[in-house]
């Protein structure tokens, strides 16, 4: 018997993925157990987006297994809208309709796709509005909000599905250092709870609070896969200590 935190909601095996014929994932496994939280380094163009956006249906891939829940996403006849319910994921530029208030945006999914009632759905949307602080926003319309309110709304509408596992790229990359905190925050707060996260960031102190492990990829490979100390104090390959000095 398992225990729950042994519990493997997705596992990759032998990811490969190209586009015309340049690889960008080569041979990536990496499983993710239920409440864990790993953080995906690696210089710009390794192919980190690629990999989430294989685990959210929005690449083709040409050899290799994922599983979620044992099972199988690269069959032809997986149905994505379903998986994505459970497989939340959040973009860096934000996505919200614009010609749609905050609590509209946040209610699409939950009430078109899920067919909720949408009372129960509102219930759940002000208190997860009020969490990051935006329950006074939920009638303003995007361009009313600062990038990091218009993050954290999407992280909102995200988490209103009711996921299991929330995907995150690079979720402050088109912030003003100022908004940085407030959506790195959120994301703690999901940790703390047990949220399971792949997180794809550049904010290494994050990356080291947050992390349970961190996945170190150069050139479509996995590098290393450490504990988030022992990663950044003593990175096992050359690739990875060429990374963090870059940083320094
Ligand atoms: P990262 O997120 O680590 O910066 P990406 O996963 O976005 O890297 O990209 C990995 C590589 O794949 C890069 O060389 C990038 O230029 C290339 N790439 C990404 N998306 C496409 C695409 N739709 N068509 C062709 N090449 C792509
Ligand atoms: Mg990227």
């Amino acid at each position: 018997m398992l225990n729950k935190e042994d519990e493997v909601l997705l596992e990759i095996k032998g990811l490969y993925k190209k586009f015309d014929d340049m690889t960008v994932l080569d041979d990536v496994h990496l499983s993710v157990n239920k409440g864990e939280v790993v953080v995906i380094l690696g210089p710009s163009g390794c192919g980190k987006s690629t990999l989430l956006r294989c685990l959210n249906g929005l690449e083709k891939i040409q050899g290799g297994e994922i599983k979620y829940r044992n099972k199988s996403l690269v069959d032809q006849d997986v149905n994505w809208q379903d998986i994505r319910q459970h497989i939340g994921m959040v973009f860096q530029n934000y996505e919200l309709f614009s010609h749609m208030t905050v609590i509209e945006n946040i209610l699409l999914g939950p009430v078109k796709v899920q067919k909720r009632d949408k009372h129960e759905v509102m219930e759940q949307a002000n208190q997860l509005l009020d969490r990051v602080g935006l329950l006074d926003r939920k009638d303003s319309y995007p361009r009313q909000l600062s990038g990091g309110q218009k993050q954290r709304i999407a992280i909102v509408r995200a988490l209103c599905m009711n996921p299991e596992i929330m995907l995150f790229d690079e979720v402050t990359a088109s912030l003003d250092p100022e908004m940085v905190r407030e959506v790195l925050d959120v994301i703690l707060s999901l940790a703390k709870q047990g949220m399971t996260m792949l997180i794809v960031t550049h904010e290494l102190s994050f990356a080291r609070a947050v992390a349970d492990k961190i996945v170190f990829i150069d050139k479509g490979k996995i590098c290393e896969i450490s504990d988030p100390d022992e990663f950044f104090i003593h990175p096992k390959t050359e690739r990875a200590q060429h990374f963090l000095n870059k940083f320094q």
